[in-house]
């Protein structure tokens, strides 16, 4: 059987930074391409279905920020954090752009942070520009070839797809998460993990749209609430997130609703009943609010109740009014001197703590990313090797991190990588040269 050197499982973002990573480290040892080999195995018929549909088409391929920042604006979870230090530190979002720059696809950051290719170019020119460092790089790619089994045996890895059996010395597990399992990431690298004896937390959603049971208005889809205080409640606990949130048809979506999602998911897995409001004057606090309903209504006391609503400044959508306004029992056609102390009470309460209903469910197959995967303790964060089995290396989603909207989700999966390849090939290729070089 032909001993492959490093065996990677997944062509995503990681994977194929993996092989890149791999074969330049190979280079710079000055081993011969065809002395050290390196195949990527796929489910699908091509790589990198994700980063095709990344950024709904365009690919928010990294966010621009030096590594400690994209950490702290990316990965809200300090063990996180800290584990994607260095990998960030060794192949951070500049590296990402020179190497995507030398195959001809420039990319810009938004005043927001999100970097995304410019040109005319999208998602496709991104992975294409992949394929070809790939191909520049003889990394072998075996396509519909869907890994079933990983066995440690002796020295190597026996890997089973279909009828076929690979060897390796070193193995790469670059399998991704579990959400939009269409695009091949069904969770099959959780499996072989924890068949391998690593602990693997269970996968749960994040980045996903929120189901409330009882559907939004219709005529409330589409609307979205700007920089709220998005809020979500259960148990006595009680989570929150600043940013927009979009009403859907079947409930809420948008990016606080998304950034929250993997705390609503476990609020609502402990508590079973989870409760979602909005603060919808999340920069004023309820005494400043007061001052200025009673001072307007001092100055205009004719002007109508939902009048003053609709013209504060970064108040709620002019839809959302008759809701606030039936929410607090507040009549349309209330005018501010006519607004007692307890209706002035539950107006401010309401727009304070608007109901947006109770989970139905966070779908976890709809998440942009899932959470959970190999548990982080057991690797090391400097080479992504296994601390459990030696030549046994992780990269990607696959791994119990989730990041935020905004690149970095797959800047961790290029980086994390990025440093399994390097380490990868350094260790085979030491080996290698203390024994006998890979059989064909
Ligand atoms: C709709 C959507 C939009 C997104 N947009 C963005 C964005 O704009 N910016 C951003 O940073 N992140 C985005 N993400 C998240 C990002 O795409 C992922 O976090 C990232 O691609 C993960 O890379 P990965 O290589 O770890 O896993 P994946 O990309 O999931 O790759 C894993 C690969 O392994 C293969 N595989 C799995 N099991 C097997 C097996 N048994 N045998 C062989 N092959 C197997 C799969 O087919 C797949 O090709 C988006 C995600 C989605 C779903």
């Amino acid at each position: 059987m032909r001993i492959i050197d490093i065996l990677i499982v997944g062509g995503g973002a990681a994977g194929m930074l993996a092989a890149i990573a791999a074969r330049d480290s190979a280079r710079k040892r000055k081993i011969p391409d065809k002395d050290f080999s390196i195949v990527i195995l796929e489910r699908n018929r091509l790589p990198g279905e994700k980063i095709r549909i990344s950024g709904g088409g365009r690919c928010n391929v990294t966010h621009a920020a030096k590594p400690d920042e994209l950490l702290a604006k990316g990965f809200l979870k300090k063990g996180e954090q800290r584990f994607l230090r260095h990998a960030l530190h060794a192949f951070g979002s500049d590296a990402l752009l020179a190497l995507l720059a030398r195959q001809g696809v420039r990319c810009e950051a938004r005043p927001d942070g999100k970097v995304f290719p410019v040109d005319g170019l999208a998602a496709s020119d991104v992975l294409h520009a992949f394929e070809s460092m790939i191909a520049d790089r003889a990394v072998s790619v075996e396509y519909v070839c869907t890994v079933s089994s990983v066995v440690r045996t002796g020295d190597s890895f026996d890997v089973k797809a279909g009828e076929r059996t690979f060897r390796s010395a070193a193995l790469v597990l670059a399998t991704g998460g579990v959400s939009y399992p269409s695009t091949g990431s069904r969770g099959d690298g959780h499996l072989f993990a924890r068949r391998l004896g690593h602990a693997v937390v269970r996968a749960s959603p994040a980045l996903a749209p929120v189901l409330t049971r009882d559907k939004p208005p219709a005529e409330l889809a589409g609307v979205s609430l700007r920089s709220t205080e998005f809020i979500a409640s259960a148990g006595g606990k009680q989570v929150s997130r600043r940013g927009d949130v979009l009403f859907t048809h079947r409930g809420l979506s948008g990016p606080a609703v998304l950034s929250l999602s993997r705390e609503v998911a476990e609020l609502f897995g402990t508590y079973g009943n989870c409760l979602l409001f909005a603060d919808l004057f999340a920069d004023l606090d309820q005494d400043a609010l007061q001052n200025a309903l009673l001072s307007e209504s001092r100055r205009n006391g004719a002007k109508l109740v939902r009048k003053f609503l609709q013209h504060c400044p970064a108040g709620p959508p002019a839809a959302l009014i008759p809701y606030i306004m039936r929410n607090a029992e507040i009549s349309a056609d209330l005018q501010l001197s006519g607004l007692a102390r307890c209706n002035r009470i539950a107006l401010l309460q309401t727009v304070k703590r608007f109901p947006l209903g109770t989970v139905k469910a966070v779908p976890l197959e709809h998440g942009e990313v899932s959470a959970g995967g190999v548990s982080l303790i057991e690797v090391n964060p400097k080479t992504m090797e296994s601390r459990i089995v030696p030549a046994l290396f992780f990269a990607g989603e696959l791994l119990d991190y989730a990041g935020e909207i905004g690149g970095f989700n797959l800047q961790a999966a290029f980086s994390t990588g990025w440093l399994a390849g390097k380490a990868s090939s350094e260790k085979t290729a030491d080996r290698s040269s203390e024994n006998s070089p890979c059989v064909s």
